[in-house]
């Protein structure tokens, strides 16, 4: 992408009704625009960067065997009815009615819609397990929406449902939905800890929410700082292995990690006191197993292989993926701006011409432009007749991690210089080797 060509409306000044720095700078940054409260346009950048994460949680909800579908954002109010919750939601849920007088409601969480799919079309133990998800938009009337896309009124979700013949099985799945969703967030960057939680609306005893360490985090959460050193890294996972799956969420759920909703001081005390640790994070994701409880309201049986007919087993499983984004500004920021982690940034490098109209760096930063496209690193060119310090200042707020900078005097002796955003440090080396070094760097992220 040309910068003379993008659309990137940056501010210079803060925006004063913004109170945390996820949000300054995501608006500083030109990806988002307010359209009401808690409703937001997704600019080019924001809405990139919101497609890259999308990806992901794809990718990983296919490696762990899960099928896409894309339910409606528009409900009819009987399936809530059914299920007795169009009474229980309250007032987040956006009620609606259409020109015959039928109420409808935009999705808040679809679990009434998608057993309603599943009794359709399975009758049988023979055609589970089974798990269906989605990506798609959601609206919850939040009370405060606020923080920007973090406390949203319309919000992007993955939301993913699993159907078992049994809470074995669907303890499986549950399991099988922690690995996944680790391994998810370690893509993108961020350590996100799974935590034992309380299930709200949803419903069920099993439930554990994933939070992002940072101080505007919203919720209070209580954890042995062992659990920060576990990782998941490359490790082979099979999905379909309920042990080691079952292994994988033992590691993670033997430290003490909790959200003040079950928080147990006795338990936590019993961590020696130098690892205990009291902090606030932001909630990225939970998982249920909440049993029979929509099945048995919305006959969703299977014929088990008694030939007796039976409730399925469920489970719920959420990512919020426009809050992510947030969070992981949160957690990845300084004073000049963002800095994207590898695995989400829009752009693999900044490139930035220190001499537009010069004809010898414009010839070098094509050239550049051109072998880092076909490279495939989707590199933005500052092709701007602006000043070089403008030019850096946009890069580091946009969180470019990687920037070549090309000038007349590094070319005169065959060099470009290439820096990184997160360390500061620069170094100079041929165009070609800028290149290589960057291919590597993204091939292993
Ligand atoms: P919260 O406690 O933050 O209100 P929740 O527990 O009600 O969230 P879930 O039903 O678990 O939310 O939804 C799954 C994920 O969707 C959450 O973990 C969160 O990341 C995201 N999410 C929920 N509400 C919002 C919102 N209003 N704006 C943005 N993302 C949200
Ligand atoms: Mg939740």
């Amino acid at each position: 992408m040309r910068m003379s060509r993008y659309f990137l409306p940056t501010l210079k000044e803060n925006p004063t009704d913004a109170q945390i720095v996820s949000h300054r700078l995501m608006l500083r940054a030109g990806m988002i625009k307010q359209a009401s409260s808690g409703i937001y346009s997704w600019l080019p950048m924001g809405f990139k960067i919101l497609r890259k994460l999308e990806n992901i949680v794809h990718e990983e909800q296919q490696r762990a065997g899960h099928n896409p579908i894309l339910m409606p954002t528009l409900q009819s109010a009987d399936l809530w009815r059914e299920s007795g919750r169009y009474d229980d939601y309250g007032e987040e849920m956006l009620r609606i009615s259409d020109r015959h007088g039928h109420d409808m409601l935009y999705g808040p969480t679809n679990e009434e819609q998608v057993t309603d799919i599943f009794r359709s079309h399975v009758r049988s133990y023979k055609d589970l397990p089974q798990t269906l998800y989605q990506i798609q938009w959601k609206f919850r009337d939040e009370r405060r929406p606020r923080f920007g896309v973090m406390r949203g009124r319309e919000f992007f979700m993955k939301d993913g449902y699993n159907f078992d013949i049994d809470k074995e099985s669907a303890m499986h799945a549950y399991n099988r939905h922690l690995v996944s969703y680790l391994r998810t967030y370690e893509r993108m960057g961020l350590k996100a800890i799974p935590m034992r939680a309380d299930s709200g609306p949803i419903g069920g005893d099993d439930t554990h929410e994933f939070l992002v360490l940072a101080d505007t985090g919203e919720s209070e959460v209580f954890y042995d700082t062992n659990i920060l050193d576990l990782t998941l890294g490359d490790r082979e996972v099979d999905y379909d292995n309920w042990d080691q799956c079952a292994d994988i969420m033992k590691e993670w759920t033997t430290p003490y990690a909790r959200t003040d909703e079950t928080h147990d001081e006795a338990l936590f005390n019993e961590v020696p006191e130098e690892r205990r640790k009291v902090s606030r994070g932001i909630e990225v994701g939970q998982i249920f197993y909440f049993g029979t409880k929509y099945s048995e309201a919305m006959n969703a049986k299977v014929v088990n292989s008694d030939g007796k007919e039976v409730p399925v087993h469920m489970g719920s499983h959420g990512i919020g993926v426009s809050r992510l984004i947030g969070a992981i500004i949160e957690a990845s920021h300084d004073d000049k701006g963002i800095i994207w982690p590898e695995g989400v940034t829009p752009f693999g490098v900044g490139i930035v011409n220190l001499k537009q109209g010069d004809d010898e760096a414009d010839a070098a930063c094509e050239a550049l432009y051109k072998s880092a496209t076909a490279l495939g690193i989707d590199p933005i060119y500052d092709d701007r007749n602006e000043r070089a310090g403008g030019k850096f200042a946009t890069m580091d707020l946009i969180g470019m991690p990687w920037r070549i900078t090309v000038g007349p005097r590094g070319l005169k002796n065959g060099v470009v210089e290439l820096t990184s955003r997160k360390s500061g440090e620069s170094e100079e080396m041929t165009p070609e080797m800028a290149l290589e070094k960057l291919t590597q760097i993204y091939a292993s992220v």
